[in-house]
């Protein structure tokens, strides 16, 4: 079996829960959603599996659904398996089921606990799938000549570090770091504080060392996929980066959010891939005819703003941004795990893939400050009248992105929400 999940009785719009808040219009967590993740009532306990149903969770040990609270392991089910575990919550979870009267005491209120990492991430990888995003930050550099010629031939990553990837709702603590200056460089707390909207992939089963996995295969190994805030210094950036890839500008802090939205979950809303009449076609490994039928995601994603002043009024986030996962990438998460793998390197259960920023090509669609505020030389102005160049302290940053259709239900991410610290 290759390809991407097929869609089946687990996704039918008509399916309601006995869950009652799972039933709304604009709700992220309905019934043909069941995204995975991992909480505790207290720091006391252990982190135990759970999966996201309206307003509350429910505990799939106590569900009877597994004996375990190994994410990993649970991500590493074959494709068959999980799509079982899948059809059980489904059926369990719906109107009229005879699960209910058990599994009411399986639930917690979502609000009453904490959510934490969605499993532990074991290693992460960076991409710059998002051409728009990759074109405007080029042109602040190589106004002629923004994409290197390998772009449009080689899906562009760099090794991040998995111990500072952090759960939404963390703060992040403003990053010091060794900036330009005159007549020398200097150790300062980053004046340009950027987020990056990115999805992020999370691996299910990896592969041996040294045994790619196939373009056709990849799909296979994708568990599903969460909102992704790569948090950016963009003073400390040009400045260390040039000519090695991304270091203490990337690695202070990424926000992920909590819930892992399944590639089954995802089945309705998949999306055709071709690269634009023109450019490069992708070499054979990086082709195949599901990635091409269906290889792209389809998720409407959003970026709101919440600063201190306007906390303190009582006013809600701004949305300072909208895109679309599909229109933002260059490159398919399959395409991803296939170039990533194509040298043998092993990928591992609960790894995480960053897409890349995520801009889309029109004003109002980029997923980053250094893009909205052109280098920071445009501020952009809030609905209070406040401006932002750059993130400042006491500013909350929320990712949010959601899945809509004819003919599918909605389904939705949750929030990857962070608020900034001031420097040490
Ligand atoms: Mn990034």
């Amino acid at each position: 079996m290759s390809g991407t999940a097929a869609i089946d009785a687990t996704h039918d719009p008509a399916l309601a829960s006995w869950v009652e808040s799972a039933n709304t219009d604009d709700g992220d967590f309905t019934i043909q959603n069941l995204p995975f993740g991992r909480f505790r009532s207290n720091a006391n306990e252990d982190w135990r599996i759970g999966v996201a149903i309206g307003d509350q969770v429910l505990d799939l040990r106590l569900a009877g659904l597994i004996d375990h609270a190994d994410m990993h392991r649970l991500m590493a089910l074959p494709p068959a398996q999980r799509r079982a575990l899948r059809a059980a919550l489904s059926n369990g979870l719906q109107r009229g089921s005879a699960q209910e009267s058990a599994w009411r005491s399986a639930l917690r209120p979502m609000r009453s606990v904490e959510l934490g990492l969605p499993c532990p991430i074991r290693n992460y990888t960076d991409f710059y799938v998002g051409i728009h995003h990759a074109t405007a930050v080029g042109k602040l550099f190589r106004p002629d000549n923004p994409l290197l010629p390998n772009y449009k031939w080689v899906p562009i990553g760099y090794h991040g570090r998995a111990s500072s990837i952090i759960p939404s709702g963390q703060p992040v603590r403003r990053p010091r770091g060794q900036v330009a200056g005159d007549p020398a460089p200097r150790l300062a707390a980053t004046q340009r504080l950027d987020h990056e909207l990115e999805l992020g992939f999370l691996i299910g089963a990896g592969n041996a060392l040294g045994e790619p996995i196939t373009i056709d295969e990849a799909e296979q190994h994708l568990f599903g996929v969460t909102l992704f805030n790569d948090w950016s210094a963009r003073d400390v950036q040009p400045w260390e980066y040039q000519p090695l890839g991304p270091f203490l500008a990337k690695n202070f802090a990424s926000t992920v959010s909590p819930w892992i939205v399944t590639m089954e979950a995802l089945a309705p809303f998949r999306a055709s891939f071709a690269h634009p009449e023109g450019d490069p076609q992708p070499l054979p490994y990086l082709d195949g005819a599901a990635n091409r039928a269906a290889g792209a995601l389809d998720i409407q994603l959003e970026v709101r703003l919440q600063t201190a002043a306007m906390r303190e009024a009582g006013l809600p986030p701004t949305i300072i941004s909208r895109s679309n996962a599909a229109e933002a990438a260059y490159w398919t998460a399959a395409q991803l795990v296939a170039h990533h793998t194509v040298n043998g390197c092993n990928l591992q259960s609960g790894d995480l893939l960053g897409s890349g920023t995520l801009s889309g090509p029109r004003p109002g669609e980029s997923g980053s400050m250094l893009e909205l505020s052109a280098g920071g030389k445009q501020p952009i102005t809030l609905p209070n009248g406040e401006q932002r160049t750059f993130l400042e302290d006491g500013d909350t940053l929320i990712l949010a992105g959601h899945c809509e259709r004819a003919g599918a239900r909605r389904i939705g991410f949750g929030l990857c929400s962070g608020t900034v610290l001031p420097a040490a």
